[in-house]
């Protein structure tokens, strides 16, 4: 049961290890929008594993070509070419945005990211990098250093060549003010002295770990305009905010804008480890040794990717995601009107946050936490992020019915109720 669950952690983990909840459910089993734990209990999955479970747990038309390819060939590295790996490469240059074609393929976000620096630096001969407030790019040495969120530097020194501005944020200032004042933090930065040498500036295009944070629709186009004149790459992160999330293939594309490299992996594999990144025919000839990953790309895992993006299309869950979302939004909006706890809504599509805030301004933690854990009594298991843990996330499978987003509202609307202002 859970109590030995927790004795086993203890004894076998990292301390460091850490989890939602006092007693964290149990689970054993997943169908689609729904899991279940070790008393049978079923619960609306409104978190999916961070976003990787975008079509679902244990979707019975992924898991076929899951099996089919791993009862057929498993492994070779990527020495022999397997089909599986160059299909899905042919299939993701039809889904990225404009001339991004090329895919260099790995096992997690942060590789991806990794690679993408690493790209970056090679392409323009520069060594440093800009990233924002509210980051989070990844637990290798360089993803760690262009990741502002203190709880996730795990090492306090990490390398200085990382220049952090501030993000599209501000908790006393409309978000449009913000926005402008990250744009002029990024171009005084880029021409500061110590700041020269740039070659990309990093950025989720919604700031999931970092709480939901949403810039406004001409952000990234200015960003870019700032970043070319200066011959700086743009490298967008979708490892959260990727395969259909926000109503579009890719959050970016909300924004107008083609980025110079994209990194993906969560929803990519659907559960199965796989991530890459990806760039156009200029900038990928920069990478010159010859360099793959052993596990990257290998054809279970891109098997499962390409089921992953049929799924996608056939089903549609682009639109899905973008109708529910806006029900979504429309329910938490009538809750924020009802309970004054909730200082923000924000989001695209089925990617959203909800900040709450005490009646003094400070962040609601502990009000957070005793919203998951009433949520989880009810059936109902949510995320939680932002810099002090106050805001609720709210990024289901896509598979999700309007249904279950009125059983969700219905529920938060009781337990918002409960807690006193
Ligand atoms: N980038 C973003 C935006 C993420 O949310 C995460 C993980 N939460 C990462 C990178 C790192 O990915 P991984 O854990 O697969 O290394």
């Amino acid at each position: 049961g859970p109590e030995k669950i927790i004795e086993k952690k203890k004894a076998f983990l990292f301390p460091c290890s850490h989890h939602f909840y006092k007693n964290p459910p149990q689970i054993v089993k997943g169908e689609m929008q729904y899991l279940f734990d070790s008393k049978g209990k079923k619960y609306l999955d409104c978190f999916a594993g961070v976003s990787v479970m975008n079509c679902g747990h244990c979707n019975p038309e992924i898991l076929e070509a899951t099996i089919r390819q791993m009862k057929t060939l498993q492994h070779t590295t990527t020495i022999y070419l397997t089909q599986p790996m160059v299909d899905l490469a042919d299939r993701l240059a039809h889904v990225l945005p404009g001339d991004l074609r090329r895919s260099f393929f790995c096992c997690t976000g942060s590789e991806a990211n990794e690679g993408a620096l690493l790209l970056a630096r090679l392409f323009t001969g520069k060594r440093n990098f800009i990233a924002l407030n509210h980051s989070l790019h990844g637990r290798t040495y360089l993803t760690m250093s262009t990741t502002a969120i203190p709880m996730w530097r795990a090492d306090p020194e990490l390398d200085g060549c990382v220049t952090f501005v501030p993000n599209a944020y501000s908790r006393n200032k409309p978000l449009e003010e913000a926005a402008v004042e990250s744009l002029e933090a990024v171009e005084k930065a880029i021409v500061s002295k110590n700041t020269h040498n740039i070659a990309a500036l990093i950025a989720e295009p919604i700031q999931g770990n970092g709480g939901m944070i949403t810039p406004p629709s001409w952000y990234f186009q200015k960003l870019k305009t700032i970043l070319e004149k200066h011959g700086i790459l743009l490298i967008i992160d979708e490892v959260q905010t990727g395969f259909a999330r926000t109503g579009k293939m890719f959050a970016i594309e909300h924004y107008g804008v083609v980025p110079d490299i994209i990194t993906v992996a969560k929803a990519l594999g659907n559960g199965m480890p796989i991530a890459a990144f990806c760039t156009n025919d200029r900038i990928a000839p920069a990478l010159t040794k010859p360099s793959a990953s052993t596990l990257g790309g290998n054809p279970v895992a891109s098997s499962t990717a390409i089921a992953v993006l049929d799924y996608i299309e056939k089903y549609n869950l682009c639109a899905a995601a973008e109708k529910l979302g806006h029900k979504l939004k429309e329910g938490l909006l009538a809750l924020q009107k009802k309970h004054p706890i909730i200082h923000d809504v924000r989001g695209i599509g089925l990617m959203m946050g909800v900040e709450l805030l005490k009646e003094n301004g400070q962040a609601a933690a502990e009000e957070t936490d005793f919203i998951l854990e009433e949520l989880k009594g009810r059936g109902i298991l949510l995320g939680k992020n932002g810099l002090e843990r106050n805001v609720l996330a709210f990024q289901p499978p896509l598979v999700i019915s309007e249904e279950d987003i009125r059983f969700l509202l219905e529920q938060l609307d009781m337990v918002f109720g409960l807690i006193k202002f």
